[in-house]
């Protein structure tokens, strides 16, 4: 029997405990397990190498991408290191230009320390990422949709990109989610998440994910992280899953109040541009249907009044916190030239469209009438 999204979410590697029974997956909290004779156990040496409390939520997230493997990692950003560590010096890696800040630091501060070389590249556009590929490349790297720009990359394209070249596709599907989006499945080979956002769901963990098909892939990730360490504990794997089970619900709900919200900002005399991917005059609409089951929860918005204006809103709501990070419950707003994006050099944020003037809003699932009342009240805050 092939079960639901919805169904894999709360039951996928989450069966009743052997031990107790337990119905929900118990947490491990336990450094060693011990042995009946020296090499016999029951699977569990020590918690570096896996924990059952991480093993659930690792074959829970394989399965809500419709994939063989998961590796669950402390954070993102360690499930990102995590992946970038199959690549040697002398590797070349061709990254989409539109890219999560901490992704953009880990590229350009970090890894080429190594020997390993990276080319920036505009990938909504296929013909500059075919020609940024070298005999000594890698790997290709895409976000999509992108941040804060909600901009779509074409993830089938940039795979037959891959494949003919014989190199690694990853996609960075934090955005998106496994419920509007498999990567995957479009032909990409791996896929990370920072589990942190919508996975977890309740801004209350920390926490990253690679998804493979490739078993030997798998095995290298797997001996890599045992290596360099870089796990999450007990608790905020169970955390972590204990968010992944709404996904589908919370999900639907954030979409439905982003395009509502998408649609409100439009009409104010204060907004130039709202960005949203479920506007059939968005850029990436057409991809957005073919790729996506859905258009997510993020809505950027382009101010009238500059930087003064786009201060002015995020000091006004109420509902709405001020704050890094998306995905959660709860509604935030963010300022993406100081805030996900103060680590870009600023040629580089005005060429992607990240001006000083936008404004980047992580729909929650509060009540849709309080979400728009907030914005209402703070755009009316700033000269008409
Ligand atoms: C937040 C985020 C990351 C980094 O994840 P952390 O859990 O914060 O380490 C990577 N990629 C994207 C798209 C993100 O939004």
């Amino acid at each position: 029997m092939t079960l639901k999204f919805e169904t894999r979410a709360i039951h996928a590697g989450q069966e009743p405990d052997r031990a107790t029974g337990a119905t929900i997956v118990p947490v491990y909290q336990t450094s060693t397990f011990t042995q009946q004779a020296i090499g016999e156990h029951l699977g569990y040496e020590y918690s570096r190498c896996s924990n059952p409390t991480r093993t659930a939520l690792e074959i829970c997230l394989a399965s809500l991408e419709s994939a063989q493997f998961g590796v669950a990692y402390a954070s993102g950003m360690a499930a990102i290191a995590g992946v970038m560590q199959l690549v040697d010096a002398g590797d070349h890696v061709v990254v989409a230009d539109d890219l999560y800040g901490g992704t953009y630091r880990q590229f350009t501060k970090i890894l080429p320390r190594y020997g390993v070389t990276f080319h920036f590249v505009d990938a909504t556009n296929l013909d500059a990422v075919a020609s940024a590929i070298r005999p000594e490349t890698k790997m290709l790297w895409i976000e999509s949709p992108t941040n804060p720009m909600l901009r779509l990359v074409d993830i089938a394209g940039c795979a037959k990109i891959a494949k003919q070249a014989k190199i690694q596709l990853v996609v960075d599907n934090t955005f998106a989610t496994p419920y509007l989006q498999n990567p995957l499945e479009l032909g990409a080979t791996i896929i990370v998440h920072s589990t942190t956002k919508y996975i977890g769901g309740h801004s209350d963990v920390i926490g990253g994910a690679v998804i493979v098909n490739d078993e030997e892939t798998y095995r290298t990730l797997r001996a890599t992280q045992n290596a360099t360490g870089a796990v999450p504990g007990p608790w905020d794997a169970w955390l972590t899953l204990r968010g992944v089970k709404t996904l589908a619900v919370r999900m639907r709900q954030h979409q439905e109040n982003a395009f509502a919200i998408a649609r409100f900002l439009r009409e104010q005399s204060q907004i130039a541009n709202v960005y949203y991917p479920g506007f059939l005059d968005h850029p990436g609409h057409e991809i957005a249907k073919k790729q996506m089951r859905g258009f997510g929860g993020m809505v950027t918005i382009e101010l009238k009044g500059g930087e003064s204006a786009a201060r002015e809103i995020c000091k006004h709501t109420q509902v709405f916190s001020l704050a890094e990070s998306l995905g959660g419950i709860e509604s935030l707003i963010g300022y993406p030239w100081l805030m996900s994006h103060g680590g870009f050099p600023a040629d580089e944020k005005l060429k992607k469209g990240i001006a000083r003037n936008i404004v980047r809003l992580s729909i929650g699932i509060e009540h849709i009438d309080d979400l728009r009342s907030d914005l209402a009240q703070a755009l009316a805050k700033l000269p008409k």
